[in-house]
């Protein structure tokens, strides 16, 4: 029997058995939740030039408290006609560029302008600078605002766009192919026989998959005949990544995936993890595509597939860091202590506490279906009290 690989093992073996794919140039629009392939750096300053922050009057600081003469207005768009002369305030609006001489915002609420002169109506202190973007403020030409391997967020596009690039350079989809195993499963919808369940892993795969930077296909099924499993396998690993089959990876008679991928002429990296649920796990290649067989159990496939196929995914599409974050929380309710696997504990993090469901058995979907967090509790953990932190992953 071979032995059961600490998480932290397989995970690493698994990323290790493939490089991230090759990079393309990729529009900003398509680069939601992509993974950048190199850092992003900026060709310019932002701001280019001193900006005004709010609508009012550029002044020069030497002539506070005023009064001055109007001279002329900054709009946002281009610079201004002429440079501020001693004595004169220039109208000014958010994101204009300040004249030359104007070291200072004096906002519209603090003045009052009658007949072409401008008067302070504040007693408040007005401080050198106010309300003045300063050149290179955000950020100077040459400074790296991302690095590479970060998701490109809606935030990070932002940036990566003002840095003044015309596209962006990011890792690949990976191809992966969905392929369930079962002769008990019936595509989702239809009727049920004696025997039949639903087919729910291939669709919650999918779903998993939709938020990554992936190619998916639409979930396949197989029966459980290995002649079949092997031939779906070799007619998979032509055109994909990586090959996620569900179900079949155990030792019982009907499960074949590690057999299939044998005749299919794939190679078993490692199989078996230190992990409940989620035991059985299978990573292997076959050709050039990756193999991860999960297992079947609905709790189990979804345990897995966040600590195992998600990051294979990511990794694959230059992450770098593809492993889930774990976070922490306090514990509504006792724990009692970890055993001789890893324990992944379907959870709800409700204001700010972590409530473990009462059914924790791998065959079970509805826990699923509420679950927000896996709480994770180490081989041999002491048992803990309500209240004291646990450690968990964010799976919603
Ligand atoms: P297996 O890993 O093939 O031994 O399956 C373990 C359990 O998970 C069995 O009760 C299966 O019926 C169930 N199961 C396997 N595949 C799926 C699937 N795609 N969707 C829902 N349940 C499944
Ligand atoms: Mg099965």
């Amino acid at each position: 029997m071979s032995a059961l690989l600490p998480v932290e093992e397989a995970q690493a073996r698994l990323l290790a058995l493939r490089p991230p794919l090759a990079g393309e140039n990729v529009a900003f629009c398509d680069a939601l939740g992509r993974y950048l392939a190199e850092d992003v750096v900026a060709l310019r300053d932002q701001p280019a030039a001193p900006l005004s922050a709010m609508d009012g009057y550029a002044v020069r600081c030497a002539d506070l408290p005023g009064p001055w003469t109007i001279a002329g207005e900054s709009a946002a768009g281009g610079p201004p006609a002429h440079a501020l002369a001693a004595g004169e305030a220039m109208r000014i609006f958010t994101g204009a560029m300040l004249p030359e001489g104007a070291d200072t915002v004096v906002i519209q609420e603090d003045v009052a302008a009658e007949g072409g002169r401008l008067a302070l109506t504040t007693s408040d202190a007005i401080r050198e600078r106010q309300h003045v973007r300063a050149r290179a403020s955000d950020f100077a030409a040459g400074e790296r605002l991302l690095a590479a391997g970060t998701r490109l967020t809606p935030g990070a596009i932002a940036a990566a766009v003002m840095s003044g690039a015309s596209q962006l350079h990011v890792g690949g989809r990976p191809r992966v192919a969905i392929l369930t195993t079962g002769d008990e499963l019936v595509q989702p919808g239809r009727p049920l026989a004696p025997g039949q369940i639903p087919d729910s892993n291939g669709v919650m795969l999918a779903a998993m998959l939709a938020g990554e930077p992936a190619r998916t296909g639409l979930p396949l099924h197989v029966g459980d005949a290995r002649a079949r499993i092997a031939a779906a396998l070799q007619d998979l690993a032509r055109h994909h990544d990586v090959i996620v089959t569900v179900g079949g990876a155990s030792v019982g008679d009907h499960d074949h995936v590690q057999g299939a991928l044998g005749d299919a002429g794939g190679r078993v990296d490692f199989w078996k993890v230190a992990m409940k649920p989620g035991k059985p796990l299978i990573a292997g290649t076959l050709g050039d595509a990756l193999l991860l067989g999960l297992p079947g159990n609905p709790a189990s496939a979804f345990v897995t597939a966040t600590l195992f196929l998600l990051p294979l995914v990511r990794h694959l599409a230059g992450a770098a860091a593809p492993l889930p974050p774990v976070l922490s929380a306090p514990l509504a309710k006792p724990l009692g202590p970890g055993k001789t696997r890893r324990d992944y504990l379907r959870a709800r993090l409700d204001r700010g506490a972590l409530h473990l469901f009462d059914g924790q058995d791998s065959g079970r979907t509805f826990p699923l279906g509420g679950a927000n967090a896996l709480v994770i509790r180490d081989i041999g953990a002491p048992a803990r009290a309500a209240g004291e932190p646990a450690d968990y992953i964010a799976i919603a």
